[in-house]
């Protein structure tokens, strides 16, 4: 897609931060709340921003209720329901009070951050994540987000491919589809 890079990673923050800490379904099996929230939302940032310092256990709890009111937007744009998941979106942005300001670190040049009131960890992501939804909803390409078609498995994902075809969280979910869909096919026949 087209946004500038650090907006590209922030999505690819709240997918993983979506994909990490809420409970549901995960190709095929289930997939519980995390034992350790911490590790859970550090891996989560670390996979898109590998210089990050870790997230501790206070932050990651709220980022845990974050990620679920992240993923109800994932979740409204999949059933097409864009209002809702811009309302939503418009409501995160309102109480994470994302704050934009230039910063330039680690050699990158000059790059919009977006921070939440209280300094925290937690609230800087929350503001972030928010931002990057809003960034992608007020789009053209808004109908990006989605959640995994397969079955037994709700994990979200940002669809950056050139047609926008992407239908699965994974290779591993679009391969079981196949699968099944070839073991079917061989029945028929
Ligand atoms: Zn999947």
């Amino acid at each position: 897609m087209d946004y500038n890079s650090h907006t590209d990673g922030i999505v690819r923050v709240a997918v993983a931060l979506v994909n990490a800490l809420t409970p549901g379904e995960q190709r095929g099996r289930e997939f519980p709340v995390p034992d350790d929230l911490a590790v859970a939302a550090s891996g989560a940032v670390g996979s898109v921003y590998s210089g990050h310092h870790g997230i501790g256990a206070a932050d990651a709890a709220e980022l845990a209720e974050v990620a679920a009111r992240l993923r109800v937007v994932f979740r409204a744009v999949a059933d097409g329901d864009v209002d809702a998941a811009a309302m939503a979106t418009n409501a995160l942005l309102e109480e994470s009070r994302a704050r934009p300001m230039l910063e330039r670190h680690d050699g990158e040049p000059w790059h919009l951050h977006f921070h939440g009131p209280g300094g925290s960890v937690a609230g800087d992501w929350a503001a972030s994540c928010s931002t990057g939804l809003a960034i992608v909803l007020g789009s053209e390409f808004s109908d990006r987000l989605g959640v995994c078609t397969a079955p037994h498995c709700d994990r979200v994902y940002v669809d950056v491919s050139r047609n926008g075809t992407r239908r699965f969280c994974s290779t591993a979910c679009q391969n079981r589809v196949k699968t099944a869909a070839f073991r079917a096919r061989t029945k028929a026949e």
